[in-house]
């Protein structure tokens, strides 16, 4: 049965199970993202919503526990909307990997499921990742993914497999219970504004996309930057590092939006087909290369951090240049770089143009004017800058640089931007998978990774430098990138 065969609108009853209900992303992220859907009226009126765990608690402690931890930023319900909204939250304390609880499970939301049409059912794995496999399985043991009385659909969130290997084995699971079209895996970072607007920028408009190659474009930039340290999440992070963490789902992700074909449709098989083709394209880099092409590094006091090994090798900052051998972006390269600890939260994608084939203007011996940069904020202060240069007026040929900007919180001004939750989890309601991750999308992503990964771990390979919190992660980042003649910028400025 195609998955829109159900529709969100039907009669029937449409329920989100949430698996790790009592869990720190559904209190901050998905049921403030939800209460905020329901406040704005985008939630189908028969949703039902019940979260499981093992903790031991009842209806009306879960409700206040989540009520304590709504994040006010995403959603502000008055009285009336949370006492309406909570009204449709229930929760059942049972373990996941156990048949005998999700017969349980079963049966409350059979006892949930009202009218005598579809009974549509959306699970949501909030579970650590070592859980996803067993989940699964027990789904498919105890008949929750039979699709007779409507559809059926599982989230499942990142990271999804720690490596090639673990992504394909749990692509295997899931594909022995689910259709490929069932399964949703989240990227949260495909839910922003700023990255659904990008494709916009690109398509809608015509006067970007003849220049979008080779010919004007001199390199690309993808930063994405974390103050946050790694917290008390030590032992996690320690087996996990930056690439991992942040390189094979966000700047990967990011880097196919900039790099991708125009799609022939705004539907979701045309998209992931192309970022697929960005991805089989990336040059892959042999571990015995990986430090031509990359910089490890990490923060000064990682290794005192609670959880991590006294020796560790991990790196919690890495910058990468990647190529796409293809027609359009042949000796363009990508420049990635993520880092925790690092100056200041952002993520930015920099499109660097190539400099004017002729310069006519007179220029003094030691001047050089810069090219033009497009700098597209995905977070914060989402936005949009494109430098050019203009005549000083009255200083005869005098250039100075200029900037288009626009910005979200100024062109909306009262129009708060949806968390990325919240445009995911009502796509994944009605079945739209455009903003989510295939399988084939998932399993080309690592094995990107995977040789810089090895590559990093073999013992010829540099150290991580060190760098201080607060900076722009080490010093050899900037080199690797004078030696290509290129700086790092912010904001379409060199730092
Ligand atoms: P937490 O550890 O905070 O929550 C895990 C949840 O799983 C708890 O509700 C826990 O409750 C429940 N749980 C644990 N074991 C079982 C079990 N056997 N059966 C049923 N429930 C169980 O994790 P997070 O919420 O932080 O993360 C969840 C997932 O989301 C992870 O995969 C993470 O990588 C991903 N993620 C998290 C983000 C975040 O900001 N937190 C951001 C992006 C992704 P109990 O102990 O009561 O059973």
């Amino acid at each position: 049965m195609a998955t829109d065969d159900w529709p969100i609108e039907s009669d029937g009853s449409n329920t989100l199970v949430i698996f790790g209900a009592s869990g720190d992303l559904t209190r901050r992220k998905l049921v403030p993202a939800l209460c905020s859907l329901f406040c704005k009226g985008s939630l189908p009126e028969n949703l039902g919503i019940l979260g499981v765990a093992r903790s031991d608690l009842n209806d009306q402690q879960y409700r206040a526990m989540l009520r304590d931890s709504l994040d006010e930023e995403i959603a502000r319900p008055t009285p009336e909307q949370w006492a309406d909204f909570s009204s449709r939250v229930h929760y059942l304390h049972g373990d996941i990997t156990s048949s005998d609880d999700l017969l349980q499970v079963r049966s409350k939301l059979l006892d949930m499921e009202t009218g005598d049409r579809a009974t549509n059912r959306l699970y949501y794995l909030s579970l650590a990742p070592s859980l996803y496999q067993p989940a699964i399985a027990v789904l498919g043991e105890t008949g929750m993914a039979d699709d007779t009385e409507g559809w059926r659909r599982l989230v499942v969130e990142k990271p999804f497999g720690t490596d090639l290997a673990s992504a394909r084995s749990l692509n295997e699971i899931a594909h022995s219970v689910f259709r490929e079209d069932q399964v949703f895996r989240i990227d949260h970072y495909l839910g922003k504004e700023t990255v659904q607007n990008l494709l916009v920028f690109r398509f809608a408009n015509a006067i970007f996309e003849p220049i979008w190659n080779r010919n004007y474009i001199d390199h690309v930039q993808i930063t994405v930057a974390e103050t946050l340290k790694i917290d008390e999440r030590g032992e996690y992070y320690d087996q996990t590092g930056v690439l991992r963490d942040m390189f094979q789902n966000h700047l990967l992700q990011l880097l196919t939006l900039v790099a991708m074909e125009p799609p022939h449709a705004f539907e979701a098989e045309a998209l992931r087909n192309e970022k697929v083709k960005v991805l089989s394209a990336i040059r892959r880099i042999h571990p015995e290369d990986v430090a031509l092409h990359a910089i490890p590094g990490q923060y000064r006091t990682y290794r005192d951090e609670g959880g991590v090994a006294p020796e560790s090798d991990t790196a919690t900052y890495a910058a990468v240049r990647l190529y796409v051998d293809n027609w359009r972006w042949q000796g363009v390269p990508f420049y990635l770089r993520s880092g925790k600890a690092l100056r200041s939260k952002s993520t930015e994608i920099i499109i660097q143009f190539r400099n004017p084939p002729h310069m006519l203007f007179p220029l003094d011996e030691d001047e050089d004017i810069p090219a033009n940069t497009l700098a597209i904020f995905v977070q914060p202060d989402e936005g949009f800058h494109l430098e050019f240069q203009t005549k000083t007026p009255e200083a005869g040929l005098q250039m100075r640089k200029a900037e288009l900007e626009f910005h979200y919180h100024e062109a909306f001004s009262g129009q708060a931007i949806p968390d990325a939750y919240e445009r995911l989890l009502l796509d994944a309601l009605n079945g739209d998978a455009s903003l989510f991750t295939r399988a084939d999308e998932i399993e080309q992503a690592w094995s990107i990774v995977d040789p810089i990964i090895a590559g990093f771990g073999r013992p010829d390979a540099p150290r991580p430098y060190y760098y201080s919190e607060g900076s722009w992660g080490p010093v050899e980042a900037d080199r690797f990138m004078s030696t290509d003649g290129r700086a790092w910028l912010q904001g379409g400025r060199a730092r």
